[in-house]
C-alpha cells in the first residue's frame, strides 16, 4: 500500500522571507503515478524533499498509508528517492550500492539480500555491471543503478527528483518509457518531479502544476490540457504554447464582441453562453496552435511572418500577436508575407480574466 496525503504543506526559508511551498494539499492514491511540474524555483524539489523526510515542513502534515510521518525520520519512512545526480557511493560497487539500502532498512539475511539484488539487477538489465564502480558506468547505466537501488528496497512510495535531466534526449525518451513500464509492473505509488512539461504530460496518471509554491491545478494530463484552470497552466502545458491575445469585451444585444487594441482581432460570441463576461472586461483569449485553422479568405486576416516545417506539419508564425503560431498540415504552404485568413472552432477557445488569469470557459 502507498497512499500519500499532503495536508496544507508549507515550507518557508529565511525566517519566512521565502515561501517555497505555500499550503499545498494533495491526495495520491495507491499505485498512482503523479508528476509534479512547474518552472524553476516553484517548490517541486522542496515538496519532494519534505516527503522524503530530508526537509521538515514549517506547517502542515504528511501522511503515508494513514500514518502521519511528518515528524518521522527519513530513514524510517518507507520511501525510496531517485536523484538527478544518481547519488551513488563512488567507492562501492554496483552490487554494494544496491545492497546498502537493503541492509539499512530490512533485516534480510546476506543471502536474501544478494538474491534480491540479483533479481532486481536482472530486471534492470544491469547484471553484468554488478562488480563495477560508478565511475566505470555511463550516465544511463548510473541512472539504471540508481533506479535499481530504489526498486530493490520494495518501498511503499518512489520519489523521483528530475531523474532524467542529466541524460541526452534520446536516452531520456528510452528511460522515460522504461520507468513507466517498471511502474506499471510494480504498481508502486510514484511521485515524479520534472521541469519538463512534456515528460510530466506523457508519464503521469495525474499531473500537478506548481507556480511560486502554489498549486495551480491537479488532473489527468488530457483534462489539464483541454481545461486549464488559468492562463499560466494554459501557457505552460503544451508545445508550442497556447497563443494569447489581450482583448476587451463589449456586451451588447445578446452578443459578446472581443476585440484587441489594434482592432485587427475581432471575435463574437453569444452572450447567453458566457454569463460571467461583463461589458468592458479585460480578457485573455487563448487558442492552441493546432486549433487555428488557416484558409485563403473568410476569417481574420493576418500575415505569415515565418514558416517552420517540422515534417508532418508546418508552424506558421502569424503577425496577429507576439509568437502567434498556427500548426497546420504540411500541405498548407503559404509564402512568407502572404496574407491568410484564420478561424477557430468556438469549442476550442479559452478565455481567461486578464488580471487574475482564472479561466472563464
Ligand atoms: P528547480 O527546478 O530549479 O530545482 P524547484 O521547483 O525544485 O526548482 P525548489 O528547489 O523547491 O524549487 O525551491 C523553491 C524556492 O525555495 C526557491 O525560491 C529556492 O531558492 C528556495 N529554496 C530552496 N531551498 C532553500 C534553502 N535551503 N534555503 C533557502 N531557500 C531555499
Amino acid at each position: 500500500m502507498g497512499t500519500v496525503t499532503l495536508d496544507n504543506l508549507r515550507k518557508e526559508f529565511d525566517n519566512g522571507q521565502i515561501v517555497a511551498v505555500d499550503d499545498v494539499s494533495l491526495d495520491v492514491a495507491n499505485g498512482e503515478f503523479i508528476t509534479v511540474v512547474g518552472p524553476s524555483g516553484c517548490g517541486k524539489s522542496t515538496t519532494l524533499r519534505m516527503l522524503a523526510g530530508l526537509e521538515s515542513p514549517t506547517s502542515g502534515r504528511i501522511t503515508i498509508d494513514d500514518e502521519d510521518v511528518t515528524d518521522v525520520h527519513a530513514r524510517r519512512r518507507d520511501v525510496a528517492m531517485v536523484f538527478q545526480n544518481y547519488a551513488l557511493y563512488p567507492h562501492k560497487t554496483v552490487r554494494q550500492n544496491m545492497a546498502f539500502g537493503l541492509r539499512m532498512s530490512t533485516d534480510l539475511s546476506k543471502e536474501e539480500r544478494n538474491e534480491r539484488v540479483r533479481e532486481t539487477a536482472e530486471m534492470m538489465g544491469i547484471e553484468d555491471l554488478l562488480d563495477d564502480k560508478p565511475n566505470e558506468l555511463s550516465g544511463g547505466q548510473k541512472q539504471r543503478v540508481a533506479l535499481g537501488r530504489a526498486i530493490v528496497r520494495e518501498p511503499d512510495v518512489f520519489l523521483f527528483d528530475e531523474p532524467l535531466s542529466n541524460l541526452d534526449a534520446k536516452l531520456r525518451t528510452t528511460m522515460r518509457t522504461e520507468i513507466q513500464r517498471l511502474q506499471n509492473d510494480l504498481a508502486t505509488t510514484s511521485i515524479y518531479v520534472t521541469h519538463d512539461q512534456e515528460e510530466a504530460m506523457t508519464m503521469g496518471d495525474r499531473i500537478v502544476i506548481l507556480k511560486d509554491g502554489e498549486l495551480q491545478q491537479v488532473g489527468k494530463p488530457k483534462d489539464v490540457y483541454e481545461n486549464p484552470a488559468n492562463a499560466f497552466v494554459g501557457g505552460f502545458v503544451g508545445s508550442p504554447s497556447m497563443n494569447f491575445i489581450e482583448v476587451r469585451a463589449t456586451v451588447s444585444e445578446g452578443t459578446v464582441t472581443l476585440e484587441d487594441d489594434s482592432g485587427r482581432f475581432v471575435y463574437t460570441l453569444d452572450a447567453a453562453d458566457y454569463p460571467d463576461i461583463e461589458d468592458g472586461d479585460h480578457l485573455s483569449f487563448g487558442i492552441r496552435p493546432e486549433d487555428v485553422f488557416v484558409a485563403d479568405t473568410g476569417g481574420i486576416d493576418t500575415v505569415v511572418e515565418v514558416i517552420e516545417p517540422i515534417g508532418s506539419d508546418n508552424y506558421l508564425y502569424l503577425d496577429l500577436a507576439t509568437d502567434f503560431i498556427a500548426r497546420v498540415d504540411s500541405d498548407i504552404e503559404p509564402e512568407t508575407d502572404d496574407t491568410v485568413a484564420i478561424t477557430f472552432d468556438e469549442a476550442d477557445i479559452h478565455l481567461f480574466d486578464a488580471e487574475s488569469g482564472e479561466s472563464l470557459t
